[in-house]
């Protein structure tokens, strides 16, 4: 007998990258950051108090939601904080996709887009990457929506403003939802500048990229108050208190941190640019990259990818269709990223 839901039977869940259990590998398959958080984290984070811990938390993230409209100039009622960006786009997906029809989205970006598309009963109109994988603002015109990731992923390319911009202006009849998950590393403007000019335009953002907190689990999203009403909703229907006390405190003290947070993406964004010169030395093409991962393109992406598992180092490799030429790389620290191209050059 089989017990579960015709949907439950027909879904295709996302695969996560591995995380490996034991020791001793360089683990650069998930876009983690190779820094420890700032110590103000763990410092906010050791001093809650159990009087709190016996208490439910803030339904809508507290201190954190209150640290975060200051740091970007806006009132509470802009932002939604949510148990990782994850959490957070499959609330955006219920309160503003489901049940429609042609939302827009790039054929190669993140895994998780056409997941929650079958989830949440939602027809995506997938727009083709450019023969040399860039996005193009001008293709998306006209949809029910739009969802995309700024800088892409898995290719590392970016948009500037005016360009997402566009993107607010050509879809005014639905939401158009720019997932910034590694806007800190990009060296282009973040679309928050225009939440408050363009009602139909959410940017969603995440601590565990550039803010080394992919373990707390904290995502948000800054929008319109009307769009961040639907997204209540939809969370007051599913679970009240999707962030915990220590994750309240932990990611409010990240945000003040803003020293920390600068150095660190500085370093990462110095790596990278060293290593795609260095991968690039040794013939293999990359795309430039606004991100903290490389796309590097391998004749034999398949077999370097198991060298490189062989030599206990963890890259993304996806034997799909437009993607099997590529492997994709997290930039980790320069002893990591040496360790990469030695092991690389002996391929
Ligand atoms: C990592 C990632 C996320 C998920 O982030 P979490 O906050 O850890 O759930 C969302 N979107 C993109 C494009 C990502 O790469």
């Amino acid at each position: 007998m089989n017990y579960l839901s015709g949907k439950a039977n027909r879904l295709t869940p996302y695969v996560a990258g591995i995380q490996p259990r034991e020791a001793g590998w360089i683990k650069l398959n998930t876009n983690e950051n190779p820094y420890p958080p700032s110590p103000a984290v763990t410092k906010a984070i050791g001093e809650v108090s159990s009087a709190k811990l016996k208490l439910y938390p803030d339904t809508l993230g507290g201190p954190l939601r209150k640290a975060l409209a200051e740091h970007f100039g806006l009132g509470e009622e802009y932002i939604f904080c949510g148990n990782g960006s994850d959490e957070v786009i499959a609330l955006c997906y219920q309160a503003f996709f489901s049940g429609e029809s042609n939302v827009l989205t790039p054929d190669i970006s993140y895994g998780f887009y056409p997941v929650w598309a079958e989830l949440y009963d939602v027809e995506l109109t997938k727009i083709p990457l450019r023969d040399d994988y860039s996005l193009v603002a001008a293709d998306y015109q006209g949809g029910n929506g739009v969802v995309l990731a700024n800088p892409n992923a898995p290719t590392g390319t970016a948009l500037t403003l005016p360009e997402i911009e566009q993107l607010a202006q050509r879809n005014p009849n639905g939401v158009v939802l720019v997932d910034e998950a590694y806007i800190d590393f990009a060296g282009v403007d973040s679309a928050v500048s225009l939440i408050t000019k363009y009602p139909n335009l959410l940017v969603v953002r995440t601590f565990s990229k550039s803010h080394s907190l992919a373990g707390l689990r904290v995502g948000y999203a800054i929008g319109d108050p009307a769009l961040i009403e639907g997204l209540r909703r939809c969370k007051d229907a599913f679970n009240s208190y999707p962030l915990d006390q220590l994750a309240q405190a932990g990611a409010a003290a990240a945000i003040q941190d803003v020293a920390y947070w600068e150095e660190t993406r500085r370093q990462i964004i110095q790596t990278r640019d060293q290593t795609t010169e260095r991968l690039r030395a040794l013939g293999y093409p990359v795309i430039e990259s606004h991100a903290n991962f490389l796309f590097v393109k391998a004749p034999d992406a398949k077999g370097m990818y198991e060298h490189l598992l062989k030599n206990k180092i963890l890259a993304r490799y996806w034997d799909k269709p437009r993607l099997s030429e590529f492997l994709r790389i997290t930039i980790g620290t320069d002893a990591e990223m040496e360790a990469l191209i030695q092991c690389v050059s002996q391929f």
